[in-house]
């Protein structure tokens, strides 16, 4: 194993986690995703969405990943998760991979198609894309879904909810405690309603039983992803405290569909502060 120790790792991404009190809500935010609520280019962006195909691997995961940069890889015992970062709104697509078998799991075909395609053929295979998923229906998420289904035809997984608005009907709506397979492992399903009706969260459990959990755009570092009424903030946060923070140990790595990765640990102690600032 090439990767860093998960401690070192940590470590790293405390350091790293300088966001916090750069987040805002979004529409105050020059540039930010009007939806997303993600302070980086808007989609007017001139950076062309495919400029840069062939994508250099780093086995060096911090956490953090740069727009047109390396992908970075981190191997834990039976998958390897692989983050790489695309688009003009710097959309984190992660590829996870059952390394017994290599067959693997793309999260979010979000730009880019040929630096997605290039990426799982460097860490995987794309004929062994077996599972597609799409975290929610938000544009920037969903842009290369119909090429790199096409041309790795996998099984695709969404919640029903945002399914009508996706440019390829999921093959299969997932909803609370279904599984996403691939290989001799599988992700579990965490609905969280409020960023949109059907955004997902995905949790790998790996075998010493920590989580990894992919939150698209439902929790970030500092903060609950964009909403858009008082009432779906208070749906995405009763979720987040009662299905992620309730159930899953501080330990829990999480994978946001933008920016640096984070931990449930370092995020619990603001719960009371996101629910008061009301996002
Ligand atoms: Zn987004
Ligand atoms: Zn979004």
């Amino acid at each position: 194993m090439v990767g860093a120790t998960p401690d070192s790792v940590a470590a790293t991404v405390v350091a790293l986690g300088g966001r916090r009190g750069e987040r805002s809500t979004g529409d105050a935010t020059r540039g930010a995703c009007q939806e997303c609520g993600f302070p980086g280019d808007d989609r007017n962006s001139t950076r062309s969405a495919d400029t840069v195909a062939r994508v250099e691997l780093r086995d060096e995961y911090t956490g953090h990943v740069d727009p047109a940069g390396p992908a970075a890889r981190r191997d834990l015992d039976e998958v390897s998760i692989t983050k790489v970062s695309v688009g003009p709104m710097d959309n984190n697509a992660y590829v996870v991979v059952d390394r017994g078998t290599g067959e693997a799991l793309l999260i979010d075909a979000a730009n880019e198609t040929e630096r997605l395609l290039d990426t799982i053929d460097t860490v995987a295979d794309r004929g062994k894309l077996t599972a597609l998923a799409t975290t929610h229906k938000h544009w920037d998420h969903i842009q290369s879904l119909e090429d790199v289904a096409r041309a790795t035809a996998p099984r695709t997984y969404a919640h029903e909810r945002d399914a009508p608005e996706l440019p390829v009907a999921p093959d299969v709506t997932v909803t609370d405690d279904d599984t996403v397979p691939f290989g001799n492992t599988h992700v579990q399903v965490i609905h969280l309603d409020g960023h949109t009706p059907g955004s997902i969260a995905l949790l790998y459990r790996d075998p010493r039983g920590t989580g990894h959990l992919f939150t698209g755009d439902s929790l970030f570092p500092g903060g609950p992803g964009r909403t858009t009424s008082p009432e779906d903030f208070t749906s995405l946060m009763d979720n987040l405290e009662g299905k992620v923070f309730g159930h899953l140990d501080d330990d829990t790595w999480v994978y946001p569909g933008h920016g640096d990765d984070t931990t449930l640990g370092a995020e619990r102690p603001h719960l009371p502060e996101w629910r008061e600032r009301g996002w």
